[in-house]
């Protein structure tokens, strides 16, 4: 049976909108869905005119589909912005070497400068490097902390007014049901915002806020547009892969839930004595934090330390894994003055134990980490 599309435009329908239930052919699709995210920028004035803005690119379907719409858009509404894309190597082998190829393609295609700043350059560290290091369990923390970070030092280097994130609907959905799940009420509060920033931050903007996954997909078939569609190699977020299946069974039977979700985090009212984390900046690096010293230095601290689950888990873990990592370190010292009595090399500790502070860099942090309260 042959449907027309209800936009009354004389045309069969192509698709049935999972958002709203429309049938629309593909010409009326992409003019709701780019609308939409006009909607979206207007309504939330995420941008000013002559405004430079990064696009977090990863090469995925989001923010492939937020860098070809924010062109079209820029081009007819004439926003006025510079659209660069920012893309961060995390050092992923068979996943982001090949993700970054597909970026790569897109500044081809859009016509748009490309950055690409990596893990290593930044942190010393690849994330395959770090998944030697710490297993396969908690490689999301870092992967996560540091991209953000990353983000951060990229956009200040090409001196942006703001970030524009491919985060979409079914995105910020999960993430209010984890945080609800977990009591996070600060990022509860703040994660549904179009914009987020703070003092001495550079803002971050979610165009694609109230856009649907499925209607993103849908959007890059129809358009032919060129994305990475491979999942990465090390296990995925557990905890968010509970969120999305909870959530892709409510929208089965109720396909409003991801916009009634984002509508309830909105509008929560979060009680004024509720304790909120104090941003300031990090002692070590100087970025933005809620902490002395701020959660990517201390994971890459505990890293060069040989100590890679510092920073994860409770704050007194952590603090009892520093305060024997101290002590260790205090007894070598002590220490360095005799000879070794394990063989016969005729090596004073202290030349022995050089090489090993010196390998990983234990004083420096030491002397970074000493007066913070850890959390
Ligand atoms: Fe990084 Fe985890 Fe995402 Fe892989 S799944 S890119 S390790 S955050
Ligand atoms: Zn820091």
């Amino acid at each position: 049976m042959v449907i027309k599309c209800t936009a009354n435009c004389g045309k069969n329908a192509a698709l049935k909108r999972p958002k709203t239930g429309d049938a629309l052919c593909k010409e009326c699709f992409f003019w709701a869905f780019e609308t939409e995210i006009h909607e979206t920028i207007t309504s939330g004035n995420l941008f000013s005119p002559g405004n430079k803005v990064a696009i977090g690119a990863s090469g995925g379907k989001d923010s492939t589909v937020l860098a070809y719409v924010l062109k079209v858009l820029n081009e007819r509404y004439n926003y006025g912005i510079e659209l660069i894309l920012l893309s961060i190597d995390e050092g992923i082998t068979g996943y982001r070497d090949d993700s970054l190829d597909t970026v790569k393609q897109n500044k081809i295609d859009y016509n748009m400068p490309l950055t690409i700043l990596s893990y290593k350059e930044l942190y010393g560290w690849t994330m395959d490097e770090i998944v030697a290091q710490i297993g396969r369990k908690n490689n999301c923390t870092f992967c996560g902390v540091f991209r953000r970070q990353a983000l951060d030092r990229g956009a200040a280097q090409l001196k942006v007014d703001c970030i524009a994130t491919g985060h979409n609907a079914d995105d910020i959905a999960e993430t209010v049901l984890m945080n609800v799940l977990r009591g996070d009420l600060a990022r509860l509060r703040r994660c549904t915002a179009v914009i987020t920033s703070g003092e001495g931050t550079i803002p971050r903007v979610k165009p694609l806020k109230y856009t649907y996954e499925k209607e993103i997909v849908m959007y890059a078939h129809f358009r032919k547009l060129v994305y990475f569609s491979t999942e990465c190699v090390f296990a995925p977020n557990a905890y968010r892969g509970h969120a999305r299946t909870l959530l892709k069974d409510l929208e089965k039977v109720r396909p409003s839930v991801i916009m009634d979700i984002i509508h309830s985090g909105e509008t929560l009212q979060i009680s004024k004595t509720a304790k909120m984390p104090q941003v300031g900046v990090c002692k070590s690096c100087n970025f933005v934090s809620s902490q002395e010293i701020c959660k990517a230095c201390f994971l890459l601290q505990g890293l060069n330390r040989g100590l890679p689950k510092l920073g994860i888990g409770k704050t007194s873990k952590s603090k009892k894994m520093l305060a024997e990592q101290e002590a260790k370190d205090k007894l070598l010292l002590n220490d360095s003055d005799k000879s070794c009595n394990n063989c016969t090399c005729n090596k004073s500790n202290k030349e022995i134990n050089k090489s090993n502070i010196s390998d990983q860099n234990s004083l420096k942090s030491l002397s970074i980490l000493k007066d913070v309260d850890l959390f």
